[in-house]
């Protein structure tokens, strides 16, 4: 689904459902398009395309939530996930100003020890497409979101999204601030420390935003795009859903664990 008003895009969403559940979930999609705070759209586009090929089943990423003071505070905590996900200060310097000017409707793909850019079309960057949740997932995500009072659609979509990336060949974090001038939680996911909530991360009334995807291979750039935009990724497990905690807390919560490293449960049957 997507949903714009003149030429400024208001929603974005997409799932991967079986047949029977195709038309109630459009008509989800009408709803939260109509509903959104960015206003009403005067365009809403819907797609519908068979998967072609079994989807990838994986597990989503852990979810934490950090203390943040504001946005200076909430950058700088993310700068120390980014770094201690291998990602160097110039790297992150270089997404923090990409997604300081927004306007993509992708993400920013950076090499994780220059941030030399790869993606072919800067302008529009990679989008994370074909992905979902089955509905055994979905609700368990449901309940153990709302036990710690965020169960929104949007953190679920972005969960998704950032299992899916963190689930890639060579991808090493991703950094995402919404664009949205009403939302200002962003996050920093990674395939060794799960989805890192981020609140404050901006000022509200904001229009910056956007994402930056991390590579730690940039010879698998290529690979990593096309797994990216066209394999079939389904959530078919979660992870537990954290409390808030400190940076400090977390640190030592993950210093006697070992990283998560990928996990691809199997393949659909
Ligand atoms: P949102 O979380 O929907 O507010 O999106 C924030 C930013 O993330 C957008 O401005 C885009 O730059 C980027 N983005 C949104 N959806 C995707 C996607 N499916 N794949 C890659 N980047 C995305």
């Amino acid at each position: 689904m997507r949903a714009q008003r003149g030429r400024a895009h208001i929603s974005g969403a997409e799932g991967i459902f079986e047949e029977k559940d195709v038309g109630p979930a459009l008509l989800a999609y009408i709803g939260r398009a109509m509903r959104h705070s960015k206003g009403k759209p005067d365009a809403l586009r819907l797609g519908v395309e068979l998967v072609q090929s079994q989807p990838l089943i994986i597990r989503a990423l852990p979810v934490w939530t950090l203390r943040t003071r504001g946005p200076a505070d909430a950058r700088r905590k993310a700068a120390r996930l980014l770094s201690s996900s291998g990602v160097s200060g110039k790297a992150a310097g270089k997404a923090f100003r990409i997604l300081a000017n927004g306007g993509m409707r992708g993400a920013a793909l950076l090499d994780r020890a220059e941030g030399k850019r790869f993606e072919p079309d800067k302008k529009r960057g990679v989008r994370a497409s074909m992905l979902g949740i089955s509905k055994g997932a979905m609700r368990s995500l449901g309940l153990a979101l709302s036990q710690k009072n965020m169960d929104h659609p949007r953190v679920k979509d972005a969960l998704v999204l950032a299992s899916k990336v963190a689930a890639a060949p060579g991808i090493a974090a991703e950094l995402c601030i919404s664009d949205d001038p009403d939302y200002t939680t962003g996050y920093v996911a990674s395939p060794a420390f799960g989805y890192i909530r981020l609140p404050r991360i901006k000022k509200k009334g904001s229009p910056e935003g956007g994402r930056a995807f991390f590579l730690g291979d940039a010879a698998a750039a290529g690979d990593l795009i096309s797994y990216l935009e066209e394999t079939p990724v389904i959530v078919g497990k979660i992870s537990p859903v954290g409390d808030i905690i400190t940076l400090h807390g977390f640190f030592q919560a993950h210093d006697h664990r070992k990283p998560r490293g990928k996990k691809i449960l199997r393949k659909k049957d």
